[in-house]
């Protein structure tokens, strides 16, 4: 069952049946040991995150239903390094999490280890390293040497890598990890060359896809023709080259996944496993991986150099492009230079919304404040955030360094208060009822509204208290669903 049906067949049951109760129950669970691990978290570290707070990363801990208003959080902090996680929980939930990946990673080492199942979001238009998920299945393979392949690819890319763009790149500075069970092969790498990303995944996935098929070229040439069809992999024996590609049920492959360079793809983080799975991400016993970040903890440095869209510091950073063979370029970071989902985020903001009415009534409200930017969402959500105005219900007084967002619901025709806040996590102000006149105009409109909202979206966000189910498995499914829940 797909995943949007799955929704809809759940949104037709009643909320105190059987399913409904436990999907509740079960959320509430999930709610209750998130609050008791972070105070637990919170007593024992006490002195260590005064101490941060200071110095460290902001203690900012995001939850959203959605990944687009979590992806949209993190953007708004990505000057302290805000960073999106899914934390997969209980059949098949998730949540997404906006946190410093250091905040993320203190709160998921205490998860008991069956509950570590989290993954990266790596955000569309996003710099990001060069990465890859390879895997085989065992029994269709029994002479594939996975740790002698993984060596090859890494040689053959890190060759490509000086050819293109002239950096240097050693199998030290890749770092892979391993999920191997005894079905399956399964293998991350990482490529952290100092200074140096992608400018975003889309670039990567060219670039991957070009010298996969570069490779699969170079073995249907024969032998004495080899060096002209590609110089490079003419250096590299024939039968390694070969031997990277393994039995599937759809006929011999190639051992790399090329599908994981979507957008906003999910990619599973460090010590983390597929729900159920027990088979945790951990360093490969052959990695050559020499440390990159400086952290006195081993495991968070570990943990930091595997992400594969983290940028600790954009200070010269130089971001690569790959068009095709015939367009290969390295540029400099800057933000104007990312792409074009960022320029519009990060440049082109918008002070008014579709609804003159809607934003004069949020003016009124946050007065004297003014409308810093406002973004639609879904068509049917709007996110106000402000310049001068940091008043929160939550501690009834303004915040200090933390701004405050206003919520607008088309749908439900109400307006309430969030919070950036990491101490104001979670809440929500009381729901204000937008004005009789603005409902009246929306009423007339919600036909053509409704009209040009998908389905899937309608009944998820509207049907099934704050609940999104995935699909059985996996990695693959995960990426590029972005079922929509209520707001919380
Ligand atoms: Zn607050």
């Amino acid at each position: 069952m797909k995943a949007h049906q799955k929704i809809n067949a759940i949104g037709k049951l009643a909320k105190n049946t059987f399913y409904g109760k436990k999907l509740i129950e079960s959320h509430a669970q999930h709610e209750s040991r998130v609050k008791e691990l972070s105070s637990s978290l919170q007593d024992r570290e006490d002195k260590k995150i005064k101490r941060r707070r200071l110095l460290g990363p902001s203690e900012f801990w995001g939850e959203y239903w959605r990944q687009q208003e979590a992806l949209l959080v993190a953007d708004q902090g990505s000057s302290n390094s805000m960073h999106t996680f899914v934390l997969q929980y209980d059949q098949g939930y998730r949540k997404f999490i906006v946190a410093h990946p250091e905040i993320y990673w203190l709160v998921d080492e205490s998860r008991p280890k069956e509950e570590r199942c989290s993954y990266e979001v790596i955000p569309d238009g996003s710099p990001c390293h060069l990465y890859f998920d390879l895997e085989f299945t065992k029994d269709l393979n029994p002479t594939s040497d996975g740790s002698k392949m993984t060596k090859t690819l890494i040689d053959v890319f890190c060759a490509y890598f000086l050819e293109h763009w002239g950096f240097p790149c050693r199998r030290s500075d890749v770092l892979s990890l391993d999920s191997t069970t005894d079905v399956k092969f399964s293998r991350h790498l990482v490529f952290h060359v100092k200074n140096v990303m992608f400018k975003n995944n889309k670039h990567t996935g060219r670039f991957v896809k070009a010298i996969c098929s570069s490779i699969r070229q170079s073995l249907l040439v024969d032998n004495t023709k080899r060096s002209s069809a590609d110089n490079i992999l003419s250096h590299f024996p024939r039968g390694d080259l070969a031997e990277l590609f393994v039995n599937t049920m759809k006929g011999k492959q190639l051992f790399v996944d090329e599908g994981v360079y979507t957008r906003n793809r999910h990619f599973r983080i460090y010590k983390s496993t597929k729900l159920g799975k027990n088979s945790h991400l951990t360093v490969s016993d052959d990695s050559e991986y020499i440390l990159n970040s400086t952290h006195k903890n081993k495991e968070l440095g570990l943990f930091l150099d595997s992400l594969i869209s983290y940028l600790p510091s954009t200070k010269n950073l130089i971001l690569l492009e790959y068009q095709d063979k015939n367009s290969i370029d390295a540029i400099k970071y800057s933000k104007e230079c990312l792409s074009q989902r960022q320029v519009c985020v990060r440049t082109e903001k918008k002070t008014e919304s579709p609804y003159p009415e809607i934003d004069k009534f949020i003016l009124d409200i946050v007065k004297p404040g003014k409308i810093r930017e406002v973004k639609v969402m879904n068509d049917d959500i709007l996110l106000y955030t402000f310049t001068d105005h940091r008043y929160c219900a939550n501690i009834g007084r303004p915040h200090k360094s933390n701004g405050v967002y206003w919520i607008v619901d088309l749908h439900s025709q109400v307006a309430f208060q969030k919070c950036y806040d990491y101490d104001c996590t979670g809440f929500k102000s009381v729901p204000r009822k937008l004005p009789e006149k603005i409902c009246f105009e929306l009423d007339k409109e919600t036909d053509i509204l409704l009209s040009s909202i998908p389905d899937t979206q309608y009944c998820s966000s509207r049907q099934t208290d704050n609940v999104v189910i995935l699909e059985d498995d996996a990695d693959s499914e995960l990426a590029n669903i972005d079922l929509p829940a209520s707001i919380t």
